[in-house]
Formats: C-alpha cells, sequence, structure tokens
C-alpha cells in the first residue's frame, strides 16, 4: 500500500481540500482525511506543497513527427501533408522507437498521462513498427491508444484534379508514392492487434484511416468491420480544412460526417480529429452516435484552418476532448496549452461570454473528455476511488499559483507545465522532481540527434520533389478552398 499525504487534491465535483489518498497496486483504493491511516507499514509519499490533478489526456498526437518539430512554420495542412514524405520518411523500427519516447516524454514532463496517437508508416503499417511505438510509450511509463495511420491513396490521389494540375515530369513523380492496398493494411492491422504485446490498460490498439476521401470506401467499410471485429477504437481526420469539406461535397455529395455515418463508421469507438469544418447536422450524428471530437486548437491556428466550435459540439452533446496534435504542426506537446487555448479560441468569434468555454469544462474535455475518446473511460481522467493512479503533483509554490486565488482557473489560465513537480501513473512514480526515472534522457537526445542528421541525407532527394510541388499543391489546394461552401458555424 502506498500513501499520498497531504497534499491538496483537485476532486470531480473542483471541490479541492486536503487530503490523503490510498493506492493500491496501480489504482486509487481511498481518499481519506488527512492523518487518518494509521498502517506504519505503508510507503508514504509526502505532497504537502502540492496541488495533486488528474493525469491529464491528449486527444490527438502523431508519434513520428517528433523527429520533425519545428521544421516548419508557414505551411498550412496541404502543404504540410506535401511535405510528409520527406519529414518523416524513411524510418526505422528503432526511429519509431526513438520518436514515441521522446514525444512521451516531453508529454509526461508536461502533466499528460495518456494520448491517442496516430502513427504512420508508408506504405503500410506494420506490427512491428507499432509494437516500437507502443515500446517507446511504455517505455516512458506513458498509457497510449495507438492508432496506425493509413490510406490507400496518396494526397497527390486523393484531391479530385490535383494530380491534373501538376506539370509533367513532376506529375509522374508524384503519383509514383503509393500506399499499399487496403487488404494489406486491414491484415497487419489485425496481426498487429492480436499480437501487441501489452495489457489494453496500458496501451490500447485502434485503426487510423487517415482522411476520409484518401481512402476507399471498400477501405473505410474494413476498417469499420475490423474495430467491431476486435473491439478497438477509430480515429480520423474529419473537416480539418476547408478544402476537405468542400472536396467531400464534390465527392460524396454530402458532409464527410454523413458520408461516414452512411457507411456505418461512428459509434461511440469513433473519434475525429479536429473537426473545424462541421455543420450543425454533423454534431447531431456524432451526438447522436455517441462519438468523440478531439479539439486542438493549437494546429488548428497554426496550419490555419480555423476554429473548432467546441461550444457547439457540447451543447449537442458531443464528448470533446482536446489535443495536442503532433509535433510537426503544434509543435510542443503542452496538454496545459491546448486546454488554455481551447478556452481562449471559444472566445474569440461571436459567442456571448455565458458560451463561452469555462474552465471547468475545458479541464473536463483534457481529462474526462479524453479518457472517453481513447477508450479509457471510466478508468482515467479521475482522482476517484477505483480509477488509475494517474496523479499530476503541481508545485503550489510555483509563482503561477502565488497567490492562490482560485485553484482550477490558475491551473487553466496560469499553468503552462512549468509547475509539474512530479508525474504518478498507475501508481509508479514516472517523473520524480522534475527527474525522468524510466528512461535516461541524455541518452535519447543523443540518439535523435544522429538520427535526424541521418534521415535529413536519406530523405534529400524526397525534399526537393516537395519543394517543387509545393506552389503548384498550394496554390491549387487554396484555389479549391476558396469554393463557396456554407456552413453554420458561429451563430451564437
Ligand atoms: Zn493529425
Amino acid at each position: 500500500m502506498l500513501l499520498i499525504q497531504g497534499g491538496r487534491v483537485l476532486r470531480p465535483d473542483f471541490e479541492c481540500a486536503t487530503a490523503d489518498l490510498v493506492v493500491d497496486g496501480d489504482a486509487i483504493a481511498d481518499i481519506v482525511a488527512p492523518g487518518t491511516v494509521k498502517d506504519d507499514n505503508a510507503r508514504r509519499i509526502d505532497a504537502a506543497g502540492k496541488l495533486l490533478i488528474p493525469g491529464l489526456v491528449n486527444g490527438h498526437n502523431h508519434a513520428q513527427t517528433n523527429l520533425a518539430k519545428g521544421l516548419f512554420d508557414r505551411y498550412n495542412l496541404e502543404t504540410y501533408l506535401n511535405a510528409g514524405p520527406w519529414a518523416t520518411g524513411r524510418r526505422t523500427v528503432e526511429d519509431h522507437h526513438l520518436a514515441a519516447v521522446i514525444g512521451a516524454a516531453e508529454m509526461v514532463r508536461k502533466g499528460c498521462t495518456a494520448a491517442y496517437d496516430m502513427f504512420v508508416e508508408f506504405p503500410v503499417p506494420s506490427p512491428a513498427g507499432v509494437e516500437a511505438v507502443a515500446k517507446g510509450y511504455a517505455d516512458v511509463g506513458m498509457r497510449a491508444t495507438i492508432a496506425p495511420m493509413m490510406a490507400d491513396r496518396s494526397f497527390y490521389a486523393a484531391i479530385p484534379g490535383l494530380a491534373e494540375a501538376l506539370p509533367e515530369p513532376l506529375r509522374e513523380q508524384a503519383l509514383k508514392i503509393k500506399y499499399a492496398h487496403h487488404e494489406q493494411s486491414l491484415a497487419a492491422c489485425r496481426q498487429m492487434i492480436r499480437g501487441l504485446k501489452h495489457g489494453r490498460d496500458a496501451i490500447r490498439p485502434a485503426l487510423g484511416p487517415t482522411i476520409p476521401h484518401h481512402c476507399s470506401d471498400e477501405f473505410l467499410a474494413g476498417c469499420r468491420d475490423l474495430a467491431k471485429e476486435l473491439d478497438v477504437g477509430m480515429q480520423m481526420h474529419v473537416g480539418e480544412t476547408k478544402m476537405q469539406a468542400v472536396v467531400a461535397k464534390r465527392k460524396y455529395g454530402k458532409t464527410m460526417v454523413a458520408h461516414l455515418d452512411s457507411l456505418g463508421l461512428l459509434g461511440p469507438g469513433f473519434c475525429v480529429a479536429h473537426g473545424v469544418w462541421l455543420d450543425d447536422d454533423d454534431r447531431a450524428r456524432l451526438a447522436d452516435r455517441g462519438a468523440s471530437v478531439s479539439h486542438n486548437p493549437g494546429s488548428n491556428m497554426k496550419l490555419g484552418s480555423g476554429m473548432a466550435d467546441a461550444r457547439r459540439m457540447l451543447d449537442r452533446g458531443v464528448n470533446v476532448a482536446i489535443g495536442t496534435d503532433g509535433a510537426g504542426c503544434s509543435d510542443n506537446l503542452n496538454v496545459f496549452e491546448a486546454m488554455r487555448m481551447a478556452s481562449f479560441v471559444s472566445r474569440v468569434a461571436d459567442h456571448p461570454p455565458e458560451r463561452w468555454l469555462s474552465s471547468r469544462e475545458v479541464f473536463l474535455a483534457m481529462s474526462e473528455g479524453g479518457a472517453k475518446a481513447l477508450g479509457f473511460g471510466g478508468k482515467i481522467g479521475r482522482i476517484e476511488r477505483g480509477y488509475k493512479a494517474d496523479l499530476v503533483f503541481l508545485d503550489l509554490g510555483h509563482v503561477h499559483y502565488v497567490p492562490l486565488n482560485d485553484v482550477l482557473n490558475q491551473i487553466v489560465f496560469c499553468e503552462d507545465g512549468t509547475g509539474v513537480h512530479s508525474v504518478m501513473i498507475g501508481g509508479r512514480m514516472v517523473l520524480e522532481a522534475g527527474r525522468f526515472t524510466t528512461i535516461d534522457f541524455a541518452r535519447i537526445a543523443a540518439q535523435a540527434e544522429s538520427a535526424v542528421e541521418r534521415l535529413r541525407e536519406a530523405n534529400r532527394g524526397a525534399r526537393e520533389l516537395a519543394e517543387k510541388l509545393e506552389p503548384y499543391v498550394g496554390q491549387y489546394c487554396a484555389g479549391l478552398a476558396a469554393m463557396p461552401y456554407h456552413v453554420h458555424r458561429f451563430c451564437g
């Protein structure tokens, strides 16, 4: 038995009082008044001067991009996807593991204890690659839901008219970039899900057909069936940019969400990443099917994608999580910052103040909402008896909390991760007084330096091609995005 003594504990009702936590194995066995437990044999952690909050949950991330952080500035989603082959290409299994460790380390250091990860391998996911990412999370001690990101059409083939708009020989070179046939990807996923060497309390497998029009309907139906058969969740990028919304109307004659619904994909295990370009009918469908949305305001702002209307999602009863997105387009993996931005972007459109997201609402999305989206609902996201002992120890002596006026508002509006003192996941201290107990970060840093040097060289040709394609891609996609597309978003 472990006793965490004398900390101030943020409870699910947002009351915050000094209490002792009794941890048995990986779970919270009890929450009692200070000094109640007299067991002399209990191991004790002194949490005086600390504020204990549930580990935060990152709703959307991409492990492969942790070796690509800081590479991009003025890119939108389409020019960023055009750069994907060089930014994340030619990775070894060791690179996949390294990238996952770096991301997990950053998230834990900043108070995050579980993440949804759409990890990509081109042209087809491999059980070994997914296992390397799972091991990366497990090595740091973090929980994750890992969805291999897949497609059976390349970016250039997926967007109507794009290939035709490219001059030769660029068109031919771009169209040589091909994903595997979807049956191959589904077979790899089946093998991966069955063979994953981690309990589902630690690592949950999922499926990640990336963007609706990058996947054939046969592929999406195959994902639906496999997810049902093996009881796993699914995450997809849906309505991330206006261009995508225009393409969906053209391709399907309806919105992406309506199309996915007609294929039977939406359900409680389904999570939309972004959901910027949704209409009222989309939100109603998602809510009625019990689906989740990961709202990723940092990425949406950096890529200029627009602002998701989380208020209208909550109004309609959609489960909302909050995500950072990957290090290629956010670029830090700071869940406190994501929570703060989610709060702030709800205020810049035309909702009146009483409809802005409150600190309670964003904290719930970043904890319980995320837990549900990841498939860990009822197990993490709360400091409550029976929940996993995933705890972030915030230092109340840090300037963020001096003076302490309102605990919750200060977590959401003042904390930026630098107040994280220690992090416990499943009853195990993985970060203690700012130091990792599970990994040697200096060694990881050295490995990262040599990996990016090798990858820079290996991807030189792909980078040259992407740079030649970029002006055409940027211009064509901007033209498509400028097409009329009416969506009721911020109507108050
Ligand atoms: Zn993403």
